[in-house]
């Protein structure tokens, strides 16, 4: 018999956001918000590279499809919809709010770019809302690869961040 997955996997974005400082923000979808993560130095592909993530505020759901120039506030700066796609959360049934609380999440990204299985761990490194990010060592990890550099373009435009810029 064939029996196929019925249940739809959530949604998750990277979005490039050219604030004060440049920075990719991650978010998880999660009961109609998205869990969000400030990451400075962007995903890796290479499970060697352990990329600080600071969880921010939930965003609203409505927030996955932005792409655009934030006029102003904290944000104030361009905000390109660098990938997107479906993920799954490798500690399911917990949801993800479970694994907030406990601080470690596993996930398996289908995106454009994002691909294979991710790990998000908490670390009292920062402060409390300091988290590591990084790629586990699957058929999808890549070294001597930087994804950000080689793929800057936006994934719903076509537009790198300067181009979305010159308005
Ligand atoms: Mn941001």
């Amino acid at each position: 018999m064939n029996q196929k997955k019925s249940v739809i996997e959530p949604i998750f974005v990277v979005h490039k956001h050219n604030a004060r400082t440049l920075h990719y923000d991650l978010r998880l979808e999660e009961a109609g918000v998205l869990k969000s993560w400030a990451i400075p130095k962007g995903p890796s592909t290479d499970p060697q590279d352990k990329r600080l993530a600071i969880q921010t505020p939930d965003h609203p759901f409505s927030y996955a499809t932005f792409e655009g120039i934030l006029k102003e506030g904290y944000g104030a700066g361009s905000v390109l919809l660098w990938d997107t796609g479906t993920f799954e959360n490798l500690h399911s049934p917990q949801s993800l709010t479970s694994c907030i609380e406990k601080g470690r999440i596993a996930v398996l990204f289908h995106g454009q770019k994002m691909q294979g299985e991710y790990i998000l761990i908490r670390t009292k490194l920062h402060h409390q809302n300091s988290w590591l990010f990084f790629k586990v060592n699957d058929e999808k990890a890549k070294i001597f690869y930087s994804i950000t550099s080689a793929e800057p373009y936006s994934v719903i435009s076509g537009k790198t961040t300067e181009e979305l810029e010159k308005v």
